[in-house]
């Protein structure tokens, strides 16, 4: 089979906030982009982006603040050079969207709207209504498809192609025919988002499985600080659908099923709006000592109802619909059952300031290769992402990669010619998929490997629940060898892709436990009950992962960036 070789000056994998602002960036200089997602690209998870982003617009706020309650909230383990300069662009980006053409809730004065939410010590999460990553959304597709990009929807990345410390473009095929091309470019970026779906109980979207990352590790190259994962206080009991934080931002109280309004014991200052993996903690453990609520006693109360309905109705309706739809239960008139929820990964593929991939915890870099948003690790969040902060990085590194990869095509970056036969491992892939016949089914190793993600590698982890993990890992790893599928064709075929991306969550899950036991200390999203205490001394360090071609992994350690915050011990 001869495979289509497509030539561009900048390939981008994803098609969400990070991956369009990107893509605009590059096609209004000239440079010929494509960009590919398994996705259209509105349905991206940054449309479901409910609650805001940040930016210091208030009249008693700064940059500092932000940057400092972002260092805090990180648990002192981001980068204060990326965050620096996250804050400072954050009001230039809001004003960058809103001349777009992104239209945000307004206050009184007629100014920008902005709530206070968890972890931030002044409101400043700008936003519109509820819908704020569909606005957003929105308005950079409109832009960016004005500006002429090439979009490939509904195409597949599989593979990048790597050789001697340079990429040079991804092989990807059409779903709608399962046929491979490749994409050869001088500049190749990846902005794939988040990997929730490893967790049985997430709030992410289905298509949210990580590909990039064993795509990436595949090739021996490094993935950094897989063991952070987020925790989001209110997924719905039971789906796990989240509920933003805007809901606790507007007011909302958790109660326990003593009607004990519980936070008071775990952040008397914060309370409710202490960060995310404070409360998350606080609820799971209130649930664990038997005073959770609903059917099965694992979910806590979160209470509006004293709120002025208008509030509700103005600025939290959607949130207000999922909980009728999912739960029957209306916040205006009664309190609605939540629970933690793998919500945000704030490790992934490591960069330098400037999006450009690292190979190395020295911080060497590999040529031609960009990643932002969700499926990087800049490092802006750390330890643990603070709300709103999220969106903000996506937008604002999409667009600094975008005008990085502009830079580096302008200085006259060479394109290293593809060849047929690097679409041979997906070629190879795709065709043992086709002709599985095994006895194991792909539904069932991922239930299994979620629900132990869930149980053993989530808020609260120990020696013995990670070894468990990597255990059921290694177990799956084989059994997913041993796999059927049923839908043999090559139109549509769903079943290819999830078997696929199975393989995927496979591998990176294994990043994910393999760093959470290594690091004997909590911090941030990673709570060790055996080590429940900060360990600056052994631990202010960034995780940098391999994996070979056996699944062993193996670990070196990576300087953060420190700055003008002195760690502290982190109290709300
Ligand atoms: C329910 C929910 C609510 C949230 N609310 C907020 C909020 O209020 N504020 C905030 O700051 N953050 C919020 N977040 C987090 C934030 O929305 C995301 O981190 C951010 O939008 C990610 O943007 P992204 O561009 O990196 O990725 P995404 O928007 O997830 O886009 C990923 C893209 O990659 C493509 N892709 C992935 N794999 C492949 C592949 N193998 N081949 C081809 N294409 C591929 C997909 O098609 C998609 O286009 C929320 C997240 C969730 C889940």
């Amino acid at each position: 089979m001869s495979i289509k070789i497509h030539e561009y000056d900048a390939v981008i994998v994803g098609a969400g906030l990070a991956g369009l602002a990107a893509a605009k960036e590059l096609t209004e200089a000239g440079k010929k982009t494509a960009v590919i997602t398994k996705l259209h690209p509105l349905r991206s998870h940054s449309g479901a982006a409910q609650g805001g982003i940040n930016a210091a617009l208030g009249k008693d706020d700064s940059t500092e603040l932000h940057e400092f309650d972002t260092v805090k909230g990180s648990d002192y383990l981001a980068d204060q050079d990326c965050v620096e300069l996250m804050c400072t662009k954050a009001p230039e980006t809001i004003r960058w969207a809103e001349r777009m053409g992104a239209v945000f809730s307004r206050d009184e004065e007629g100014d920008i709207a902005i709530r206070p939410f968890g972890g931030q010590s002044k409101p400043r999460a700008c936003y519109a209504k509820d819908r704020t990553g569909l606005t957003l959304l929105q308005t950079i597709y409109e832009q960016a498809d004005r500006a002429g990009i090439e979009v490939f929807d509904e195409w597949y990345c599989s593979d990048l192609i790597y050789e001697d410390g340079k990429v040079s473009g991804v092989v990807a095929y059409d779903i709608r025919t399962s046929e491979p091309a490749i994409f050869n470019a001088k500049v190749t970026m990846f902005a794939t988002g988040g990997h929730g779906r490893a967790y049985r109980f997430n709030s992410n979207a289905h298509a949210n499985t990580g590909d990039s990352l064993s795509i990436v590790a595949r090739h021996g190259l490094p993935l950094e600080d897989m063991e952070f994962v987020q925790f989001h206080p209110s997924g719905l009991g039971g789906s796990g659908v989240l509920i933003s934080e805007a809901a606790r931002g507007e007011g909302g109280r958790l109660f326990n099923s003593e009607g004990e309004r519980f936070m008071t014991k775990y952040a008397p200052n914060a309370m409710e709006l202490a960060s995310r993996d404070v409360v998350s903690r606080a609820i799971m453990e209130e649930v664990r000592q038997g005073r959770g609520v609903g059917k099965d006693g694992q979910s806590v109360n979160i209470d509006l109802t004293h709120l002025d309905p208008q509030i509700i109705l103005t600025r939290l309706p959607e949130l207000r619909e999922l909980a009728i739809a999912f739960q029957g239960q209306d916040m205006l008139k009664e309190p609605i059952h939540i629970s933690a929820t793998a919500h945000y990964s704030m490790g992934g593929i490591p960069t330098n300031i400037n999006c450009q991939v690292e190979k190395n915890a020295n911080k060497e870099l590999v040529e031609g290769f960009y990643a932002a948003g969700e499926c990087s690790c800049v490092s802006v969040h750390g330890a643990n992402r603070l709300g709103a902060n999220s969106v903000l990085e996506a937008m604002l590194f999409g667009r600094h990669a975008g005008e990085n990869m502009v830079k580096a095509l302008d200085e006259g970056i060479e394109l290293r010619p593809a060849k047929e036969s690097d679409a041979d491992t997906t070629v190879a892939e795709m065709n043992t998929l086709l002709t599985s016949n095994g006895k194991e089914r792909v539904a069932k190793l991922r239930e299994e490997l979620q629900i132990g993600m869930t149980a053993d590698a989530g808020v609260f982890r120990t020696k013995e629940s990670l070894e468990r993990q990597l255990k059921l890992i290694d177990e799956l790893l084989v059994r997913f060898k041993d796999i059927r599928i049923d839908d043999k064709s090559k139109t549509f075929n769903t079943d290819l892709q999830e078997a696929t991306e199975l393989g995927h969550m496979l591998e990176f899950s294994k990043f994910i436990v393999d760093g959470a036991l290594n690091r004997e200390e909590s911090r941030g999203g990673h709570y060790r009950e055996d080590f429940p205490t900060r360990d600056d001394e052994k631990y202010m360090k960034h995780t940098y992962a391999y994996m070979d071609k056996d699944y062993k992994m193996s670990q070196e350690w990576g300087e953060v960036t420190q700055g003008k915050f002195e760690p502290m011990e982190r109290k709300y």
